[in-house]
Parts: C-alpha cells; structure tokens; sequence
C-alpha cells in the first residue's frame, strides 16, 4: 500500500507527543519504533545506536525478538545495518537475505523478513546510528517511504544528541557521539591549550523539528531561498567583484546550486513530511554532508563547504544568526574552517586558550597574530568542523599538531602533566632572560621580538629581547575602528617607545593589501592580492597615507632614533621614492620648529627575488636590511604562504632558499650594511641554528620564541657548525637533505631545539 502524504506528518505529530511524555527513555524508544512500524505498516522496526566502539547496538525494536535489545550488536562495514552506517545511505531491498552483506543474527528471529528498509540517523553529516523497517512480504519500498523514514530519523538524532539515550547505555562503551576523536595537523603555535569548543561559523542548532502548517513552511522555505538567492546575485553584480577570480567562481557556484530545483525539492519533500522549513534544511544538507565526506573526490570534498556554507545562509535566513549573545566560555577553543587576521582578532584573547583551524599555514598572517598573542593553534586538520559540537572538551597541542576532542581522562591527564613540564621548561628560559645572547665559541646575538599590537609589549620585557626587530603597524590599523588619524597613530608609536625604553624599535610602514585588509578601507578586489596592490605600492601610490604615517613616527621618536623600513620593496627606485617622501617631511617638521628624532635610520625588508638581482645599489642606499622571510621564501618558490596544500611541500631549509640567504648576508658584511632576519623562520630553533651558521648574528621573532632559540644558541659553536654546513651549499655537490643533516647535527653536538 502506498502511504499517503498525510501519513508521515501524523507519524511526526504522534512521534512528538511522545517526545513530549513524561516517560524514561528506553519506554520512549520502545514507543517510537511501535508508531514507526504502525505507520509504515512494517512488522519490524528497529532502532540501532552507534558506539564509541564502532558497534551497533539494537537500542529498540517492534517485531523482532525483544531479547535481543542491547544483546545484538553489529561492527560498522557488518552485515546491512553495518553497511548503511559505514557507507551513511539508505539500503532498500526486496530480499534482505540475498544481499551479500547480510549476516544473520538468530537471536534476533529476522529470518522470516524479507523486505528491508534502512536509514542512517544523521546529525550534521555525522552517523549517530541505523533505523530499520522489515516486511515478511518481498517488496520494495517507495520513495515517499524511504523519505519519511529518513525524516523520521532525524527525530531519533535529536533524542541521542540530547543525550537522554546515554542513560541506556549498559557500563562499557559510551555512544559514538561523544566518542574521542584524535586529529593530526600542522602545529603553528605552539603551546597547549584545554578547554571548549566554540565555532568560528556557529551552526543553527534546529531545536524546532515537527510543524503542523505545511504551507506555511513551504512559505517560509521559499521566501528565505528567494533572500539567498537574491543576496547572491547581489553580491555577484557588485562593481567590486563584477570581474572573474576566485571569488566569483564561488559565488556563481552557490547560486547554481541556490537555483538548483533538486535541491530545493528535497527540502519541499521533508517539510511536507512534517518537518519544518529549517529542520527540512538540515536534514538535506545532512544527508548530503555524509555522502561528500564519503568522497575521495577532493573537489567534491572542497565543495562541501560551500555547500555547507550555503545551507547555513539559508538556515540564518529563516531563523536568523545563531546565538552571538550566547556566553564565550572563558577557556574557548575556537575551531574553524579559516580565519583572517582581523577576524581572529575580534576576539577576546583574555578567553581564547587554543585555535584549531581546517586549514592555515606557518606564515598565515593569523598564525602570526595567534603566535603574537601566544595562542596554542593547530592548522590542516581535516574535517575539525565536522566532528565537534559546541561546548565539546578540546585539547590543542600546538607542539606536536595534534588535537583531541573529548579527550578520555588519561588523555586529559597527560596534557596537564603535558602543561606542568612546559610550565617547568618556561621557567628555565625565564632564568635564561638576562643571560648573554652569545654562542659557545663567544659570538653575540641580537635577538629582538616581532610585535605588532600594544598587548605584545610587555612580552619584550619578558623574554629579555634586545628590542623591537620588526614592529608591523597595520596591526594597530585592523584593530581601530576607523582609520586613525596623525594624533592617534603618534600616541600609539610613543607608546611602543616607552614599553620599549632604550631599546631600539624597528617599525615597519604600513603593510596592507594582501590578506591583510582594513574594515573601513575599501578594498579593491584583486585576483591575486598577495602579489597585487599592497605595502609600498600602495604606500607610494597614495602617499597621504603614507605621509600622515611618517609624520606620526617622527613626532612620536622626537629625540631619538628613529628606525623605519618598507615592505616589499621591489627595486632601488621604490626605496629612494620612499626615502624622499621621509626626507620631505622631516624638512617640514624642521621648518614648522619640531622637534626631530635624534637620527632617522631607513632600511628595506628584502621579500622580493628581483631585489637580490639589485643587491648591490640597494645596499648602497639603505641603512639596514631586513629578511623578510615569509614572503620571500613564497616568491622565490612561488608558493602561496597561505595555501594548505602546499604547506608541507616547500621546505625554507632547502638548498636554493639557504644559497640566497647566504648571499644576502655575504654582500651586506660586505657592504657594511646590518642585516636582520624577520621572518618567521628566526623564531624556530632549528631554522635558526641554520640562519646562525650561514652567518645573520641578528634575528626577530615572536617572544614566546626568545627562549628556545637562546638556549639552542649559548650551546652552539657556529665555527664548528659553518665547516659542515657551508662546503654542502657550495654549487655542483649533492648537499643530501639539509634539514635532516642540520637535525642530526643538533642532535650530535647536544643542542637543545
Ligand atoms: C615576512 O614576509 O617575512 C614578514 C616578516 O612580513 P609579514 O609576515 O608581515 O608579511
Ligand atoms: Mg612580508
């Protein structure tokens, strides 16, 4: 018999009175599966609920034998039920028993059910557990049934997500939802950090599943697609993006799929099952996360986010943005696909303890900011969104790149032994602070801090640095809310002078564009921003800006020295423009009768190759030289320092990338030029070994970073270490793997990293 369209909407009706009755939970399962089987005329119907073990454990059941409720398990991949969680997809079958996969359980009495219908219970994607339906009769079920069962599932995931069927769980495994899960990634900033998850993107959790009014949430439905879709097409004919790139393309394809009748069907087709409009969205967008994550199609895969991202648009149309208001727990684990800078920095760092992002890399510029802030955060974990709920135990290792969520109790044990040693090991670089910067065969370091917000001064002090290397001012911008004016910038600037007292600072000129982008500056739309219109090439271009931020620095370094560099200086050209635009303004100063800093010194952060190919007139103009390694290092490899999937491909201690380095600090020893290394190379120990024996004697990285690269540095003989590392970089020898050779070099000679 067919089942009418009513039948499933009365099935949810009765199925929420039950939800509703005062009753434990095992009596309301056992009602739940007598409902399902009366609606869907089935003799049997069955509740299976996935461990943590990866078993299937009857839960329920009408029809087959009662016994066997928490007796009859099934591993996932075993026998149909196995299957259908393991593959996360209906199994309808005619003759259950001439299935290959199908395995008998005698316990169970099913040998007389021939007909089969299962569905996976999802919640976001995730398979929390099986829900069967069997007939005596050979038969195949219609697709109206499949879709109620289905719909019908989603009410059992709540109820297990909820947590009320934990209590029926016999003493052994608990449910799979709350199961330990152990990511690997890239560690990018250090440290440990325990606490709860909160997403970056808040998922709508649907706490309203079953409607009564069909038409009006069909209504609802429509009228928040029609707001996607014309929100979209909005954002498509905005002047800003009205050119091809990236970002149209993804654009174009949500609204392929936002007018995609398909997927719009589907939803119609649950709501008028019972469910309303944002439960009918969830529960398509569930469905389709499971098969996506199945895939080992990576396109596929990449397009799950999108899709993801859609299906939230569309879910915050109808029932508006999730919480928001909601109290940030004070020991927050924020988890997200990405993040920019400025959005990390929304954030009150004061409750951040740990980042886990889906993908991120070393030289990201929120990496940058995390390790500024001393923020644990883990990048290039693979499906971290998918398997965390808000409020879930995390525990981010920043050391090794791992992370756990819901972290069994031995786990949670090692971490806090975990955090006592490096509580232990911080203490010793601590006692290291005044000690020399000086390797073991007596040369002196410099070694300063990178900084960039007013919160990173007090680390300076900390750590013992020498100074400030590399001070990057648009921090200051991304934090303000409008663009700040002479006044402000001055009184921002002084006061990283007074933190840094006679230490010398190193500020860096405005550097946005690029990832790097002020909210309340309009930003062009570039198909590649990291090599478009940024840093000096704006600074030169618009030189107001520019020109209001000298002033500021030389008002606020009145009476003493004033350092400042440029960034992504390309050519000798670039930095006398530059340096005239400086000269300018101190003649205005002068002639207005300011006073003028004590000495103005201007260098260039080398990030450009074609600056190496001019390495002579440069050092010839500039008073110091700055490595910024991050971008030079993606130039030279032409490898975007922000893409995942090139993260592990590109080693910086590779042959060419050191040979440059060792010809830059040749010619500037040569020339008499101080050189410095700022990128965020300087701040690892081993790298740093590396820098030292090609010979940079002044490096600039995050605080956290002073301490290990002191101590690696008092037990270096850099003499001893140059006779082996130099003749290997000599061209036309094969040098083997440098970062291997250098690690077993650290580890013959007993040097800490
Ligand atoms: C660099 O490129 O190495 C650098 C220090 O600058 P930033 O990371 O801010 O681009
Ligand atoms: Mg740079």
């Amino acid at each position: 018999m067919r089942g009418s369209l009513a039948g499933p909407r009365l099935l949810l009706r009765r199925l929420r009175e039950v939800m509703a009755e005062p009753i434990d939970a095992q009596e309301r399962l056992d009602k739940i599966v007598v409902l399902i089987a009366a609606n869907m005329v089935a003799e049997v119907c069955s509740v299976y609920v996935l461990r943590a073990d990866g078993v299937l454990e009857l839960y329920a059941t009408e029809g087959l034998n009662r016994d066997a409720v928490h007796q009859t398990s099934l591993r996932i991949g075993e026998g149909l039920v196995g299957l259908i969680a393991a593959e996360a997809r209906a199994l309808n079958l005619p003759n259950a028993q001439n299935h290959p996969a199908f395995a008998y359980k005698p316990e169970t009495g099913e040998e007389i059910y021939n007909a089969f219908l299962g569905v996976p219970i999802l919640r976001s994607g995730r398979t929390l557990g099986v829900l069967v339906v069997q007939n005596r009769a050979h038969r195949s079920y219609y697709d109206e049934e499949v879709e109620a069962l289905q719909t019908t599932a989603m009410v059992i995931a709540e109820m297990i997500a909820a947590g009320e069927i934990e209590a029926l769980a016999k003493q052994g495994p608990a449910l799979d939802l709350r199961r330990p899960i152990h990511l690997e990634g890239a560690a990018l900033s250090e440290g440990i950090g325990l606490g709860h998850a909160v997403l970056h993107e808040p998922r709508v959790v649907v706490t309203n599943l079953i409607a009564e009014d069909v038409d009006r949430e069909l209504g609802r439905l429509d009228s928040a697609l029609e707001k996607v879709r014309l929100s979209l097409d909005q954002m498509m004919s905005r002047r800003e993006i009205a050119h091809h790139g990236e970002h149209r393309e993804v654009l174009e394809a949500y609204l392929m799929v936002a007018q995609d009748r398909g997927w719009a069907r589907k939803m119609e087709e649950a709501i008028r099952n019972g469910l309303t409009a944002e439960a009918a969205v969830e529960r398509v967008q569930s469905d389709t996360r499971a098969r996506m994550l199945r895939s080992v199609d990576p396109y596929l895969r990449d397009r799950l986010h999108d899709l993801d991202d859609l299906a939230n648009r569309l879910m915050r149309e109808i029932v508006g943005r999730p919480h928001g208001t909601e109290a940030f727990p004070d020991d927050a684990i924020l988890i997200a696909r990405n993040m920019g800078p400025a959005e990390l920095l929304d954030y009150d760092r004061e409750r951040l303890r740990g980042i886990v992002l889906e993908e991120g890399s070393p030289t990201n510029h929120a990496t940058i900011i995390a390790r500024a802030l001393g923020i644990p955060m883990v990048g290039q974990v693979a499906g971290a969104v998918s398997v965390v709920e808000e409020k879930d135990p995390v525990i981010v290792d920043g050391d090794a790149g791992a992370v756990h969520f819901r972290p069994m109790a031995e786990i949670e044990r090692a971490y806090a032994e975990k955090v006592r040693f490096r509580a232990r090991r911080q203490a010793q670089y601590r006692r290291l602070r005044n000690a020399p910067a000086t390797t073991r065969d007596g040369r002196e370091l410099t070694l300063q801090v990178n900084a960039g917000l007013l919160v990173d001064l007090p680390h300076m002090e900390e750590s013992g640095a020498a100074g400030i290397g590399l001070f990057r001012t648009e921090m200051l911008f991304m934090v303000a809310h409008s663009l700040p004016r002479v006044r402000e910038q001055e009184e921002l600037y002084r006061r990283v002078y007074e933190a840094a007292g006679d230490r010398p600072v190193t500020f860096r000129s405005l550097d946005i564009g690029g990832d790097k982008v002020l909210p309340y500056l309009r930003s062009v739309d570039e198909e590649n921003p990291a090599m478009g219109w940024r840093a000096i090439r704006l600074g030169l271009d618009r030189p107001g800006l520019l020109r209001i931020q000298v002033r500021a620095l030389l008002h606020a370094a009145a009476g003493r020295e004033l350092r400042l560099m440029f960034p992504l200086v390309s050519s000798v050209t670039e930095f006398t423009a530059a340096r005239a635009l400086v000269d300018k303004e101190i003649r205005h100063l002068k002639r207005h009768g300011h006073e003028t800093p004590e000495g103005v010194k201007l260098g260039v952060m080398l990030e450009v190759p074609s600056l190496l190919f001019e390495l002579e007139e440069i050092l010839a103009a500039v008073d110091f030289v700055s490595v910024g390694s991050n971008d030079l290092f993606q130039f030279m490899m032409a490898a975007d320092r922000g893409n995942t999937r090139l993260a592990r491909r590109f080693d910086p201690l590779s042959v060419s990338f050191l040979r440059a380095l060792k010809r830059i600090v040749d010619d500037c020893e040569r020339a008499h030029v101080p050189v410095t290394v700022c990128g965020e190379l300087a701040g690892r120990p081993l790298e740093a070994l590396a820098l030292l024996g090609l010979g940079y004697q002044q490096l600039s990285m995050p605080p956290a970073a002073i301490g290990p690269v002191k101590a690696m540095a008092r037990s270096l003989d850099v003499g001893r270490l140059r006779a082996r590392l130099l003749p290997r970089l000599e061209p036309g020898r094969w040098p083997g793997n440098m970062r291997t050779f250098l690690s077993a070099y650290a580890d013959d000679h007993d040097i800490p990293l």
